[in-house]
């Protein structure tokens, strides 16, 4: 995979090539899909979500141009996929789920394979992790209407990157912002960033969290 679909793409970071290498996608993606794990394409994970191409995965934490010792926000743990590349490349992972039983479910995968270094939060991303600001880089893994969510923008430490697909019109784009500037990097598809919690899981907190 590393060589096929994100070395001959593009993808250079020798420290994005180690994590994609290293983190054992099949395990985060449901047994019945584990064959087509390393394929180069999304794949469902449950509540109607999905576990992103290798090479967007890649791509995206690249652009984020981390050091290593950054703290780095993840909206959308989905699968829990995303934030186990970028706890490789970072210091340390705050990754916030919408769904309570994806949020759960990425977790209890986390701590299993000694992800030491992500905290799996379940809520609404599009608020951050103010108690956590500033970040050294964010990663938005779900489509924004018109432009990365402000909130979101205003956790992101001077100088540091936020990545985020961002839809306007029939446009769907990724785009990375720095010092306030905006830079369009490639046409994408993802899942809507949606702010509401999900209507058949109480209030959009995982009840477990609170205990
Ligand atoms: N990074 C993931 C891919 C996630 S797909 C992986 O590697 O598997 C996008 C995820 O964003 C979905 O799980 C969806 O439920 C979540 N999401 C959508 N809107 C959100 C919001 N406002 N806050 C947090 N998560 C959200």
């Amino acid at each position: 995979m590393v060589e096929r679909h994100l070395r001959r793409r593009g993808i250079e970071e020798d420290a994005v090539l180690r994590a994609m290498a290293e983190v054992p996608r099949e395990l985060f993606v449901p047994p019945e899909l584990r064959s087509r794990a390393y394929s180069d394409g999304a794949l469902r994970i449950g509540e109607g979500q999905t576990i992103s191409q290798p090479w967007i995965v890649a791509s995206m934490t690249a652009l984020l141009e981390l050091r290593g010792d950054e703290r780095v926000l993840e909206v959308g743990t989905g699968s829990g996929y995303g934030a186990a590349v970028l706890s490789r490349c970072c210091r340390e992972v705050v990754t916030i789920e919408r769904y309570p039983s994806l949020a759960r479910q990425a977790r209890s995968l986390l701590e299993e394979l000694g992800y030491e270094n992500v905290e799996v939060r379940s809520g609404d991303g599009t608020r951050g992790a103010p108690d956590r600001a500033p970040f050294g880089g964010i990663s938005v893994t779900a489509t924004a209407e018109g432009g990365a969510p402000s909130t979101v923008l205003d956790q992101l430490a001077p100088g540091a990157a936020l990545v985020c697909p961002v839809r306007r019109g029939d446009r769907e784009n990724l785009v990375r912002v720095r010092n306030g500037v905006e830079e369009a990097i490639a046409p994408v598809r993802f899942v809507p960033l949606v702010e509401a919690p999900p209507a058949d899981q109480v209030d959009g907190q995982d009840r477990d969290d609170k205990r």
